[in-house]
């Protein structure tokens, strides 16, 4: 066999394995205030490009009712319609978003996926639209007054050497919308090319694979890609329209090779028949996918779900099979009263430990952040 050098290996490292799943509006709605700023412009020429035919370019900055008679139908056009807006000023004063981040900085709200346990149900109101934001030039020029700032992960012994750390995919999944938006790029090579003022880290997670337009950035080791997985069972019955996890494990290996720190979000766990199998499968499979030396963080959060994420998620979804069962979970309650149900305490620890000691075993060099 033809020995390759070591230029050659790099090269093949950083190609991308092919996108499995790019999501096409059906309708696309742009407020004036959005088609006149510069990001909003760039949607435009990308939605272009990609073919996208219905664009409605707004007179003002309201969108229209989508809400429709609130049947399926129009629960499936939302799905399926991507506004281009510029979010009120409110949305600009970053806010902490704990286990993750010091701050979240949203590039968009909404997704076009179908989980079936989707937390955006109890977080987002309205019709389900994907609305992308046109300011993104004024966001980011406006981080520099958060850094050294924050108490989520900034100042804490476990994760304080991350820097200042920005979440971006609080509200949407951004990979999921990037070869329309080229939004996540830019937020990277922002981060990546900047002097700022102290250590800063840009954090996003996705279930989407198509990360070529990601690999070449000047990212400067500023950028934590994770990725969103799950035991394959949970993936096959509860997440729709996303890209299947082996093309994720394998986009994951693409931006380690290209030199991202990378991270693993497993959500939402769930202990179904065969877990313990499916998700030492998912691990293995992780850890062959990875070059040696990743930086590699692993997140674990396991389902829960509220009243109000119920309801909408039962109305979306009425024939899921999720298990959404007050009776057979523990309730907590947050600071404010907000209810949530999570697994009860025998089964939360069991999976713990599991958990806690399959990634020492399969991913030794991985740091788990939290689990919850
Ligand atoms: Fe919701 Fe994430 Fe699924 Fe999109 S990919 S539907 S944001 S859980």
């Amino acid at each position: 066999m033809r020995r390759r050098s070591l230029h050659q290996v790099m090269i093949t490292a950083l190609v991308a394995p092919a996108p499995t799943r790019l999501w096409t509006p059906s309708r696309v709605l742009v407020t004036r205030s959005a088609a006149e700023r510069p990001h909003g412009q760039r949607v435009l020429a990308r939605l272009e490009a990609a073919g996208v035919s219905d664009i409605e370019l707004l007179p003002g900055d309201r969108l229209p009712n989508l809400r429709g008679d609130g049947d399926r139908a129009a629960f499936m056009a939302a799905k399926q319609t991507m506004a281009v807006v510029v979010p009120p000023p409110s949305k600009r004063r970053l806010q902490p978003i704990p286990p993750s981040a010091d701050w979240r900085m949203d590039l968009a709200e909404g997704c076009p996926a179908h989980c079936q346990y989707c937390y955006l149900a109890g977080s987002l109101s309205g019709p389900p639209i994907t609305r992308v934001f046109a300011d993104l030039d004024e966001l980011l020029a406006g981080l520099d007054t958060y850094v050294g700032r924050g108490a989520v992960t900034s100042g804490t012994a476990a994760r304080g050497a991350e820097g200042t750390t920005f979440e971006a995919s609080c509200y949407t999944d951004p990979l999921a919308i990037e070869h329309l938006t080229g939004g996540l790029a830019t937020a990277i090579e922002h981060f990546g090319t900047r002097s700022w003022a102290g250590p800063v880290q840009l954090r996003a997670t996705t279930k989407f694979d198509d990360v070529a337009g990601l690999l070449d950035l000047p990212h400067g080791g500023r950028t934590r890609l994770r990725f969103s997985v799950n035991a394959a069972s949970v993936a096959r019955r509860f997440e729709g329209a996303t890209s299947p996890v082996a093309g994720r494990i394998a986009a994951l290996g693409a931006v380690a090779a290209a030199g991202y720190p990378v991270g693993l979000t497993i959500a939402p766990i769930m202990p179904t028949d065969g877990w313990r199998e499916e998700y030492g499968q998912l691990l293995d499979d992780v850890a062959a996918a990875l070059p040696p030396g990743t930086d590699l963080t692993v997140e674990c959060i396991t389902h829960r779900f509220t009243p109000g994420s119920k309801a909408t998620l039962t109305d979306w979804y009425p024939r899921t099979k999720l298990e959404m069962d007050e009776a057979v979970r523990t309730t907590k309650r947050g600071k404010y009263g907000a209810v949530k149900h999570v697994y009860p305490r025998d089964t939360m620890g069991e999976l713990r430990s599991w958990f806690t000691g399959a990634i020492a075993d399969r991913l030794p060099a991985a740091q788990l952040l939290y689990w919850t």
